[in-house]
């Protein structure tokens, strides 16, 4: 029989072993060797606790068994994170827009989960202590693998992370849910009871945890929004309004219900101008996102007169205005204003059954001593390639044909990693012509 003491160094050599034999070759090449050297420096760390340690300080051992346990965890889940279980080329563009925003030193590291909607982003909590660099779980569905579409929602979970990089974002939540039932958890409690069967009131402090996690809830899907664009709706209301038809619940629950969600959305969409075919100057996007925007509009509206109308418009509005402001101030963070000319050109080639990828604009311009150029390349932001692979979707409604879905997200994931393909070759060039430089 081991001393406790004793097992915890017999368990930290275990996770020692473990680290040495994986993650030194099967996690993607370009970022292993950080995975690797950040948990080895946590497990460097761990040790020099574990040799501090009296050997009967209960409270202490526990404390560290718990820190080495969740570091087994983390290298359990990234030894078993592969490449051919979820979109990586889709990984890789979110990595590129939420990484600046919230320090370049937080490591994402993707993984797929069987749950039909398993969507996730599990940040480490700062207050951890034993790290030199954060790792947040970005989970997707395992059988959802290559659905780019779908996989807009993700927006949302990026949304908690947000909240962990950077508290300040609690401002923008509590102006959204202000004099709201939200606001008020024994005002949440009757409305719950009124409105979505809740019989069971537990007592203050869970009614308290549960309108704070309605509140971020809310806010996340605002986050999504503003950052995903508009591709978000349509994701939202694919991938949840099935979940919304369970029976009632006895307690109140940790999500609002998804009307109250559509029509915080349907506010925000409008604040925004994100709802293309209602904004009042005629633009070129009116007419193709028309039949989009129709499908959201028409979900959110049969709600938004009623009691799931739980937010006041005009704080949603300056809300959403606050969240986009935040948005642009960081780089790529923004879903990037969509041209017309482009969204036409990407909605033809998946017409042409063509990924919409490459370059735009498309066009050799001459030199002023009359040889062609090629015009300055430029990389389609993926969140455009996704809002246009909607739009095209949209023109067939999916109810009536699955398969034309399915073609119109099989182009649009085959672009997304074209463009990848492209940024991994413009970035190995830049660094081979600065080492070049030196
Ligand atoms: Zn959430």
């Amino acid at each position: 029989m081991f001393s406790p003491k004793r097992h915890l160094i017999l368990e930290w050599e275990n996770v020692e072993q473990t680290l040495r034999e994986t993650l030194r070759y099967r996690y993607n090449k370009n970022v292993t060797v950080d995975f690797y050297e950040e948990c080895t420096l946590r497990l460097d760390y761990i040790r020099h606790l574990i040799d501090s340690v009296q050997g009967d300080d209960e409270p202490g051992l526990n404390d560290l068994m718990g820190k080495l346990n969740a570091l087994s965890v983390l290298v359990t889940n990234i030894e078993r994170s592969h490449l051919e279980e979820f979109a990586w080329p889709f990984a890789e563009a979110l990595k590129r827009i939420y990484r600046d925003a919230f320090g370049k030193d937080v490591l994402f590291m993707f993984r797929a989960e069987g749950d039909l909607c398993s969507y996730a982003v599990r940040p480490e909590s700062i207050r951890t202590g034993i790290f030199k660099r954060r790792i947040n779980s970005v989970v997707f569905p395992r059988a959802l693998k290559d659905s780019v579409l779908l996989h807009v929602i993700i927006g949302h979970e990026f949304g908690h992370a947000a909240l962990v990089s950077d508290p300040t974002l609690n401002g923008i939540i509590r102006g959204l849910i202000a004099e709201s039932v939200v606001a008020e958890p024994q005002k949440l409690f009757q409305w719950c009871a009124d409105n979505i069967g809740v019989i069971n009131r537990i007592d203050d402090g869970y009614l308290r945890e549960k309108a704070y996690r309605w509140a971020v809830e809310l806010f996340c899907d605002l986050f999504a929004l503003v950052t995903m664009g508009p591709s978000f709706l349509p994701a939202f209301q694919s991938l949840l309004e099935i979940l919304s038809f369970r029976p009632s619940q006895p307690y109140v629950g940790t999500h609002p219900p998804f009307a109250s969600r559509a029509v915080m959305l349907l506010h925000a969409a409008r604040s925004l101008e994100l709802l293309y075919s209602e904004r009042s100057s005629p633009n070129d996007l009116m007419q193709l996102s028309a039949p989009l925007d129709k499908g959201f509009v028409d979900l959110a509206t049969k709600w938004a007169a009623g009691p799931f109308s739980i937010l006041d418009p005009a704080r949603v509005a300056q809300a959403a205005i606050e969240l986009s402001q935040f948005a642009q101030n960081r780089p790529l963070l923004a879903f990037p204003a969509p041209d017309a000319q482009l969204i036409s050109q990407l909605m033809r080639s998946i017409g042409d059954k063509v990924p919409p990828a490459g370059m735009y604009p498309a066009t050799i311009t001459a030199s002023p001593d009359g040889a062609p150029l090629l015009a300055e390349p430029r990389i389609v932001d993926f969140r455009l390639i996704l809002f246009a692979g909607w739009l095209t979707s949209s023109v067939e409604p999916v109810d009536k044909n699955e398969a034309h879905f399915r073609q119109v997200n099989r182009m649009c994931s085959h672009a997304i990693m074209q463009q990848e393909g492209i940024v991994h070759w413009l970035e190995s060039e830049a660094r081979l012509s600065a080492q070049g430089a030196t």
